[in-house]
């Protein structure tokens, strides 16, 4: 008779964290259920949730170390590969510095595996150069609301948008990307809330919005700006809670001063809507904000997210159940693998590595001498390793080489590295060019938590044995730590790295293992003037140094590459509701592979026509960075003058062709817009993969 158990677990794709239970039969996962009790996924998955067991499935998995030899890589010992890790990383730091070795950590590995790799950064390598794929999707609103709120994190909790009047979604495809959220807010608008949607592409629930703004890429400050403009001419704004709880008012207020009156020329949207959507976010009971990377992916990105806060706090739309500023992180961990101090300027929670309390504490805490001066962020490591200063990097989890913008640059500086150390579940393409590759386990294969997009922290257990010799992330983290001869990360279990994470963690400190086990996890701050975590921040005062919120002028930026007469079109990226990040989980599952082609140009029929482009034509795709080739499907659904692609496919990255002009604040890349040609390709030719092309090139 078979063993069969149900493990409690959650769901390793999104930043929403839904409750799912593995089926386990023999020590084989024979199915996945949703957990009818969860508080936010309430007995319901996506595509991508229900088909979490092909992501993992052992067919394809790295079973063994593996070390590049001339000819290809060689299965090797742990003893071997940890020791070939620690040779190179002292030679580096010998010769060059700490600062000349660094580490990518993984918004899909646990909070326990990110804390890890924080400390072997900065406690044993003795550098603060840690950073995640944050730095591309959601750094400005770390920055952004840290400024203005003192927290950078969503301020309310998901089941929050069946208590709001009003919904605002701007820069985010919820029905897509956070799909049983998306599912929550399509249930609330039918049950009578109204819904606005700012976005230039006119996605499901634009197509039922009470209003859609269908505004230019990249003028999300300039369009509220104007609605800040109109609110504060009707008098709508709050008075009395910007006086409570604000400052900073009369300088925004004379900021905005004019705002209207050139918003329709920069934003493309007539003034009657923007007037309309500022009566009804402002006079709304509750109104609730929800935005997501076509806010945070321009070079104004960290201006965009104070543009919103400044929005939602001059009309009082913070601090109350049903209202809030709430980005929706992308990937399961991504709010956690911050939160953990992956971060380079940050230790876990947020504190600050320059300063000096911090920094005392810290050190006491781990007996040892830490660095004084922030890190360099994912993209400086790049740039670094083309300038020849920075040689050793460890990754996990992480596909860079695919998720990254101008992709020939990353492939350029990976290939340049002295000493590349990828863990991962399977081959991806940043993997091909380690120097060493580990074996990692999957979430159902170990113990932790992950935190979710409003904050909750869940635990979950293992379900499963690795394959062959994979470990968990902090196990081998732990192993180059001893082998750099130092006992920092010699935990008994996930749970002890938890414990220790918690006594530095202020927002953390309330929380355990036990109590995360009661009602689906805790949402922080938890501690122990909120016990029982926080389902609403802000509440009575801000998270800022004087307990007030900071109103912060700010103005429109116009994106770094507008389209010209040798590139004509815009290109924006998204996401797929049958995809997750570079496709390396959810293409394993033939039910998802089935339901799109590997890789799409969605373009406008206006366009199309001007460009003799019918349905699904093989065209190129070119910008000044790349080439590649895919298939047109032809849609409204992106205006004319628009294009847009998916980056889940590595036959067709758009990362070859994006641009990796920066925020100034974060050095988050501008993904979100850039200048392409479009052509179709002669009658009977099918796009060639990427792969093709450069094999194709490299032979010319
Ligand atoms: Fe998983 Fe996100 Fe889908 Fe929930 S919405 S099942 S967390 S991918």
């Amino acid at each position: 008779m078979k063993n069969r158990q149900s493990i409690s677990s959650i769901c390793p794709y999104c930043g929403v964290g839904c409750g799912i239970n593995l089926v386990v039969e023999d020590d084989r996962l024979a199915s996945v259920a949703p957990q009818r009790e969860h508080p936010i996924s309430r007995g319901q998955l996506c595509a991508k949730g229900w088909s979490t067991a092909y992501g993992i499935e052992t067919g394809n998995r790295i079973t063994r170390p593996l070390i590049r030899e001339p000819g290809g890589f060689r299965e090797v010992s742990w003893d071997e590969a940890i020791a070939t890790i620690c040779d190179g990383l002292k030679l580096i730091i010998d010769e060059d510095g700490p600062d000349a070795v660094g580490i990518i950590s993984s918004a899909r590995a646990t909070n326990e595996d990110n804390y890890a790799a924080q400390k072997l950064a900065r406690a044993v390598l003795k550098t603060n150069n840690v950073d995640h794929c944050a730095r591309i999707c959601h750094s400005p609103t770390v920055a952004g609301l840290k400024q203005t709120l003192g927290s950078g994190a969503m301020t309310n909790s998901a089941d929050d948008v069946f208590e709001a009047d009003l919904i605002l979604v701007i820069g985010a495809d919820p029905t897509e990307n956070h799909s049983v959220l998306g599912g929550h807010i399509m249930r609330a608008k039918l049950q009578g809330c109204k819904l606005i949607v700012i976005d230039p592409r006119r996605t499901r629930l634009a197509k039922m919005a009470d209003l859609h703004l269908q505004l230019n890429p990249g003028t999300n400050i300039a369009l509220i700006n104007a609605m800040l403009d109109e609110i504060i001419r009707q008098q709508w704004h709050n008075s009395a809670f910007i006086a409570r709880r604000c400052e900073g008012f009369e300088q925004l207020a004379g900021s905005v001063n004019g705002a209207m009156a050139a918003a329709t020329k920069i934003t493309g949207v007539a003034e009657q809507l923007i007037h309309k959507a500022a009566r009804l976010y402002s006079q709304s009971p509750r109104s609730m904000l929800l935005y997501g990377m076509g806010i945070t992916q321009y070079v104004s990105g960290t201006n965009g997210v104070i543009a919103l806060s400044n929005l939602a706090l001059t009309c009082g739309q913070v601090g109350r159940t049903g209202t809030g500023i709430n980005p929706l992180r992308g990937q399961n961990n991504v709010q956690g693998a911050c939160d953990m101090g992956c971060l380079p300027n940050v230790y876990p929670g947020y504190q600050a590595v320059d300063d000096k309390q911090v920094h005392h504490r810290f050190s006491q805490a781990w007996n040892t001498s830490l660095s004084r001066h922030a890190g360099l962020t994912s993209l400086g490591m790049t740039k670094g390793c083309i300038a020849g200063v920075f040689r050793g990097l460890i990754q996990f989890g992480e596909d860079s080489v695919v998720t990254d913008p101008d992709q020939n640059h990353v492939r350029a500086a990976l290939q340049n590295m002295d000493l590349l150390v990828v863990a991962e579940l399977t081959m991806t393409e940043t993997a091909k060019l380690a120097d060493v590759i580990l074996p990692a386990a999957s979430f159902a294969e170990k113990q932790g938590t992950f935190t979710n997009c409003e904050r909750r922290v869940q635990v979950f257990h293992q379900a499963l044995p690795p394959p062959g010799e994979a470990i968990a992330d902090w196990q081998w983290l732990a192993a180059i730590a001893r082998g750099m001869g130092s006992n920092q990360l010699d935990w008994p279990d996930s749970k002890a790295i938890f414990d220790e994470m918690a006594a530095l963690t202020p927002i953390y400190s309330g929380m355990s293992y036990e109590k995360l086990e009661i009602k689906h996890g805790l949402q922080w701050p938890c501690n122990a003037e909120n016990p029982d975590g926080s389902r609403v921040l802000h509440q009575h005062s801000f998270a800022t140094d004087n307990g007030r919120a900071k109103l912060i002028p700010v103005h429109h930026v116009s994106i770094d590459e507008p389209a010209d007469e040798h590139y004509p079109l815009l290109l924006t990226t998204n996401r797929l509701h049958f995809h997750y990040g570079c496709g390396s989980m959810t293409r394993k599952s033939p039910l998802l592979e089935r339901e799109t082609p590997a890789g799409i140009l969605f373009i406008n029929p206006q366009d199309a026509t001007a460009l003799d482009i019918e349905q699904h034509d093989g065209v190129g795709v070119c910008s000044r960075r790349g080439y590649l080739e895919t298939r047109a499907m032809i849609t409204d659904d992106v205006p004319p003058g628009l294009v847009s692609m998916p980056y889940h496919f590595r036959e067709a990255p758009s990362n070859q062709l994006t641009n990796n002009a920066q925020d100034p604040v974060t050095k988050m890349p501008e993904l979100k817009a850039c200048a392409v040609s479009v052509t179709r390709l002669p009658e009977g030719q099918t796009p060639r993969s990427i792969d093709n092309l450069i094999i194709q090139e490299a032979g010319s």
